[in-house]
């Protein structure tokens, strides 16, 4: 297909979406896709149905023969789909309304019918049942810099809400919904090799990947229904019982949107930012803390990675019929989680609203391929959600925040990773849906999350904020992998720290993020012995005493420190003498055992190996101390267990 047939209302498509930034002066991305959908939400039928017309542009210097496309609702046809294999087999009791789309037509630039040339296929498992990405084979192949143009008309059956997407009664909430451009990654993009299309199937465990396109999207709903998405609102107008809301939106990886009867809409804003919030009417005691939360992480964000750079952001609070939308992220649009009791002390609305804003960050803009690689999302966030959670209400009740009890942030990965029986399977070479034993969600965030705060622990806050804002600078609306992001943390920890790490980070990921092993540090054994004077035939002069003349009050003290697990990272130890004087001392962790070894008047009375909790991989926190006379009745060990499996258990109720 040559740029020179591209048809008159191609062009139009092109020249509205790519040029005349209505939004951002400059584009934020290459704009490869963009994306023009008029539609109609039958709220008898759930049904979203209509027309879209998009372009992709072969910015390869491949001649590509084919475009592919996701329909992901199609994950929700049948109980026989890859999603519902991988999720256990058979719609639950309330997702029994399943979800399809079908392309009622496909049209070129040239009106050529497509539809004879699409075919379903399954790049990732050959499940015939699967009907979630289609392969159209082009009448004539998309030469370097052709743009493909399509006109599709589609229907959308929404479900019942499943996977935050579907209606309930009312409600809609309208997510993955129309035909959607897989990436074209030519070589040398990411992991590529050679060219070809990333476009995998809807799994059970897994979230998306898309590049940064425009939306014009037209959307008619009952006059009745209060409506919100990842667009801004262009304009509204009324005709007879059926409004149409038409919104843009440019540079986002993902269009949603809903709709509901009951819902009330604020506003407010965050410097240039303008913020609407659709919440539930009756929980208007949660509009404050939900606005208070999400302009935190925009500050926090905006001080140590960068500018959030859209002028738009809505977020939704849904109802308890809709809960199951809630907690996800559409980049400029984000679902949250509340209800009309919310006691103060516990901070879910708060935690939930700044770990979905932060995906706007490294799902929105950064945008990796999250099937492939969903730590570079998830893990990353879920570090950033707790240091912000932490840093804005309070260093250890970032969760809950209680008299009886606090809860830190920061503790909940490390917990749940720590604690997973699993913790050990293979990190960074699976796809989503391949992770072994349950383990998507302990691998992509939990311990991602713990290894990022084991890292800052090693290379300092302000080296570890350096690094992610030269990963944003350099990788914001361009797809890094884990390779790029590594490749980042090598360039900056270079330049801050070469003196004590050396040309590169390797032997930290290569344990880490790459490897299988665990982390524990462990104090094996306090030893003081008083001094014995040299007796018998002794060969040379005793230097000891000399040093220290009254010998009968003299010790050789002995710290002996075990490296009982497979990784190796730097620790400090402190060691406290019973005359109250301290040493802080640095090993390099390598060795299997390690002795620290003193001379004086005074006996070492505790050590403690990482005092500031730094190495948050170590699985063991319990035995990096000892001291050397134990309490009889050790009480604050019983009350640490306790508050470790309260906290645990918290955590798991959480995930
Ligand atoms: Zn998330």
């Amino acid at each position: 297909m040559r740029k020179t047939l591209i048809s008159l209302a191609c062009l139009f498509l092109i020249i509205q979406i790519v040029s005349p930034q209505i939004i951002n002066k400059v584009p934020l991305s290459e704009r490869i896709t963009g994306y023009k959908i008029n539609v109609t939400l039958d709220t008898d039928a759930k049904t979203v149905g209509g027309n879209l017309e998009a372009f992709w542009i072969n910015k390869s210097s491949d001649t590509v023969p084919d475009i592919r496309m996701h329909l992901y609702m199609n994950a929700f046809r049948s109980n026989r789909t890859t999603f519902y294999k991988e999720s256990g087999g058979s719609p639950g009791e309330n997702e029994k309304d399943p979800g399809w789309i079908e392309i009622e037509s496909f049209h070129d630039k040239n009106d050529v019918d497509l539809l004879p040339m699409m075919e379903f296929i399954r790049p990732d498992d050959g499940n015939s049942e699967d009907k979630t990405v289609i392969r159209v084979l082009l009448p004539e192949p998309a030469l370097p810099g052709d743009t493909v143009f399509v006109k599709i008309d589609f229907v959308t059956k929404l479900p019942s809400a499943i996977r935050r997407t579907g209606y309930t009664d009312n409600y809609f909430f309208v997510a993955q919904w129309f035909p959607k451009f897989g990436v074209y990654e030519p070589a040398g993009m990411r992991y590529a090799t050679s060219g070809g299309w990333n476009c995998h199937q809807f799994h059970a465990n897994s979230e998306f990947y898309s590049n940064h396109s425009v939306y014009d999207v037209k959307i008619k709903v009952p006059e009745s229904y209060v409506t919100g998405s990842g667009g801004q609102l262009i304009s509204e107008t009324l005709d007879g019982e059926m409004k149409t809301l038409v919104f843009r939106a440019e540079d986002i990886v993902d269009f949603a949107w809903t709709a509901w009867t009951d819902y009330a809409s604020y506003n407010d804003k965050w410097r240039d930012v303008n913020i609407i919030l659709l919440i539930p009417k009756e929980r208007i005691k949660q509009v404050g803390r939900q606005f208070t939360a999400v302009k935190n992480a925009l500050e926090y964000l905006d001080q140590n990675v960068g500018p959030y750079p859209w002028p738009h952001l809505t977020f939704v609070d849904p109802p308890s019929i809709g809960a199951g939308a809630g907690g996800m992220e559409y980049t400029t649009l984000f679902t949250s989680v509340s209800s009309y009791f919310m006691p103060d002390f516990l901070h879910i609305p708060e935690l939930v609203t700044i770990h979905e804003f932060g995906h706007a960050y490294f799902m929105g803009m950064l945008a990796s391929n999250e099937f492939e690689e969903p730590w570079l999302d998830e893990g990353v966030n879920s570090y950033w959600e707790e240091r912000i959670m932490d840093h804005y209400y309070g260093k250890n009740s970032g969760v809950l925040d209680h008299r009886m009890l606090k809860i830190p942030d920061i503790t909940y990965s490390r917990l749940s990773y720590v604690l997973s029986p699993s913790r050990q399977v293979i990190s960074n070479n699976e796809y989503s849906w391949n992770y072994p034993h349950g383990t998507y969600s302990m691998m992509s965030y939990l311990k991602t999350a713990t290894w990022l705060h084991t890292l800052e622990g090693i290379v300092g806050q302000e080296t570890m904020n350096n690094i992610f804002r030269q990963y944003y600078k350099k990788w914001a609306f361009r797809h890094p992998s884990g390779r790029d992001f590594v490749n980042v943390v090598n360039e900056v920890v270079r330049i801050d720290h070469w003196d004590k790490f050396g040309p590169d980070m390797n032997w930290f990921f290569d344990q880490t993020l790459y490897g299988t092993g665990i982390c524990d540090y462990k104090v094996s054994g306090i030893i003081n012995r008083k001094y014995s004077k040299p007796a018998g035939k002794t060969e040379s002069a005793d230097t000891v005493i000399t040093f220290w003349p009254h010998s009968d009050s003299l010790y050789t003290s002995t710290a002996r420190l075990e490296r009982a697990g497979e990784i190796m990272l730097p620790v400090d130890v402190l060691i406290h003498f019973t005359d109250g004087s301290e040493l802080l001392e640095s090993w390099d962790g390598k060795a299997r055992y390690k002795d620290f070894k003193y001379t004086g008047y005074r006996e070492i009375q505790w050590v403690k190996i990482d005092p500031d909790f730094k190495i948050r991989m170590d699985v063991n926190f319990n035995n990096n101390s000892m001291t050397k006379d134990p309490p009889k009745v050790p009480l604050h060990q019983l009350i640490s267990k306790i508050t470790t499996f309260v906290q645990y258990f918290l955590s798991v109720m959480l995930l």
